[in-house]
This record gives C-alpha cells, structure tokens and sequence, in this order.
C-alpha cells in the first residue's frame, strides 16, 4: 500500500499558487479564485503553455479520502492513440482517495497529426534528460506539473506497434515497464495477472513485465526514467500494441492496467473500463503514422567494446625479439548492455578468426609486422573488433 509522502489536500492551493507566481509560467490555473484547490470529490482543470499552438489541459480530483497523488499522462505520441483515448476517460474517474492528476493530451500537435512527433519536429518522450532541465517548452512545462504536484505514482500511456515478449528488438507492447521498488513489481504483477486472465484469449497477446534500464543506456529521455531517478515516485510505463487489435480493446487493456495498478487506494469499480457509453467517432477519428515509429522502452543494445591488453605490457609499441612469447588479454573488454559470449582471434592475418578464449598466447618466429585482431560478440550479437601490431627488427 502506498503512502502518500505528505498530505497532499492542504498543498494544493499553495503549489499551484507559488509556481503561477514564481516560475515560467508555463502551467497556468484557470479556475483560480480564491481557492485554487477543487472541491473535495469534484474535477478541476489547468491549462498547459496557454495561447501557444501546444496548449492542453490538466484535470486535478481529489478524492475525499486523503491518499497518494497519481500523475497520468497520455499522448506524449501521437500515433499511440489507445493511451491518451484512455487517459481522457481515467481523469473523469471517481478515485476513491488520494489525488488524480491527469494530462491525457500532452502533445496536442502530434495528436491532432497522428504523428509521433509534434509540430516543434521533437520526440517528446526524448526531451527529460536525467538530471538536466527538459528540452523543450512542452517537455518543461509537464515537468513543472510533476514538481507542482510531486507525485507518488505516475502512469505513463504508449502503444508500440510489435510485442516486447522480454525482447524490445521486436517492439514493447503488451507490456508494463516499471521502476525499481518492490512495491512497483507487485502492482505491475497484479494489473499483468488481471488482464491476462480476464481480457486476454490469445496467449501471444499476454502482457508482460519490464524492468527500467539505468542512465547508461539508450534512448535517453523518458519521462518515466527522469520522474523515478529524481523524484520519490513509482513510475509505470504502460504499452500496448497497436498493430491488428481493435482500438476499443486497446483503451481497455490500458483502462484495465490502470485500474489495477491504483486499486490499492482509488478502489474504482472495473466497470469503468466497460467501453459501452464510448462513441463510434471516438473510435475511428485516428490513423496511426506507422512511419515514424521507435520503441519507447530503453533498448538492450549497447555494443560491447573490445580491447587487448598484453604481456609484456604494451608490447604493440615496443619492438620484441625474436622467439619472444606475448599474452594477448580480452578480458577487460566492456560487455556493452549484456555478457560478452565470445572472444576471437585473428592472429594469421587472414581475415579469419581461428582462435578462441579471453587470453591467447603468441610467439615471434618471424622478423617483420604482424597485425593481431580481437573480436568480442555479446549476448546480443553485437560485436567489436580491435587490432594491435606486433613487430620485431
Ligand atoms: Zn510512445
């Protein structure tokens, strides 16, 4: 159960006012009379870079219940369309504690294109560098909200047009991908076993669970990374695929997730996720751009660096002697993302690499050059060679 880091029922109007007061301004709060903060079970809207071409709408609930704050956001893609549909329905939920709030159009111009890029040309989901301010104004002003509101929980909405299936090579969808806490495992085990059981018949179509990659890996920039390295929250990045699956089953399965990963304090009944009462136009009005698209999931490709070490010491830039023996050493090869598998060898000059092992042991006959290359392949089939040069007089 998640406990919410502060009373978050009396911080509201204080937040709100002193980021209106003190910063960019980029997050303005339309309703700001004398209390900024809404009534207790009631929905309250703020407004995203007013007047400018990315203007979109937050909803803040608070439930009468004090509880954690759960930030939500859809459509940071535009061709992901089941997200931010979902998301647009999540923030008029009655959430039985805590605080809702919800940014379900974050990228109004890729939206309105079915783009994954917005009109500013940006990947939006690359602009929030670890440690350093967001890049765009867009990618600034959700930030303010998420230090407006600090949240406890943030859910972030995506499609992916492959099935992760533990491999992001194939694509990231029909997953959940979380942050580190014991607590964030057990509620994205909890939402996988739920829909699997109960919204899912064709097993290829199950979800599964995915772990953060660190700082080091790429791509670079996720929301979901910057709010869990700098922030105390759990953070969800929700994927579904998109590729063949009606739309309407789409926004369930991300209904369902969500519902399941909140049921702990929000209690919302899952008849919420019925789609019943949703319009046909609200079903058809988006044709995804499959042209641009990238998986949002960090991918487990970093290639691994070779490098030779020798005994003697630097032996590529001493000149040996004749029937000089020298230890070539891979071992200090970085593996990139995943283990090294094999080291090789070509010591012939032949272009073919006949030798195996991490250590390999060569002897001088001859006077003259003698190029040694190593070549080291990961787990990931991802390799790198490096070349030194022996030489005797
Ligand atoms: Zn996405």
């Amino acid at each position: 159960m998640v406990q919410p880091k502060k009373l978050k029922r009396r911080s509201v109007v204080a937040i709100a006012t002193s980021v209106t007061l003190g910063s960019a301004g980029l997050v303005q709060f339309t309703d700001s009379e004398e209390e900024n903060e809404p009534d207790e079970g009631s929905t309250d809207t703020f407004t995203l870079l007013e007047g400018t071409e990315h203007e979109t709408t937050g909803y803040v609930t608070l439930a009468e219940e004090a509880g954690p704050t759960v930030m939500l956001v859809g459509g940071i893609h535009g061709n992901e369309p089941a997200g931010w549909k979902a998301a647009n329905r999540i923030v008029h939920w009655d959430i039985g504690a805590g605080t809702l709030v919800g940014i379900p159009e974050s990228n109004p111009t890729a939206i309105e294109a079915g783009t994954r890029r917005g009109a500013d040309g940006k990947d939006l989901n690359r602009q929030f560098p670890t440690n350093e301010d967001p890049q765009t104004e867009l990618a600034q002003a959700i930030w303010e909200v998420v230090e407006m509101y600090e949240p406890d929980v943030l859910i972030d909405l995506h499609e992916s047009t492959g099935i992760y299936a533990g491999d992001p090579v194939d694509g990231v969808g029909q997953a959940i991908f979380h942050s580190g806490e014991s607590e964030a495992s057990a509620a994205a085990e909890r939402a996988i076993d739920h829909v699997n059981d109960h919204y899912i018949e064709d097993p290829e179509l199950e979800f599964m669970e995915g772990g953060f990659t660190g700082p080091e890996s790429s791509p670079e920039g996720l929301l979901v990374h910057k709010v869990s390295r700098e922030t105390d929250a759990m953070a969800f990045l929700v994927e579904t695929l998109r590729t063949d699956i009606e739309l309407e089953t789409r926004i369930q399965w991300q209904s369902v997730v969500v519902q399941q990963l909140t049921t702990d304090w929000w209690a919302v009944d899952e008849s919420v996720v019925d789609l019943d009462d949703v319009d046909d136009q609200d079903l058809s009005d988006t044709e995804p751009d499959d042209d641009d698209d990238e998986d949002d999931k960090p991918e487990d490709e970093e290639p691994p660096t070779a490098r030779i070490q020798t005994d003697p010491e630097n032996a590529d830039e001493t000149t040996l002697e004749l029937e000089q023996t020298v230890e070539l050493d891979a071992s200090d090869s970085a593996p990139g993302s995943t283990e090294i598998e094999t080291y090789e060898w070509d010591v012939s000059n032949e272009g073919s690499f006949d030798d195996a092992g991490s250590t390999l042991e060569v002897k001088i006959t001859a006077c003259g050059e003698f190029p040694v290359k190593l070549r080291v392949t990961n787990a990931n089939g991802l390799s790198d060679t490096e070349e030194i040069v022996l030489s005797t007089d």
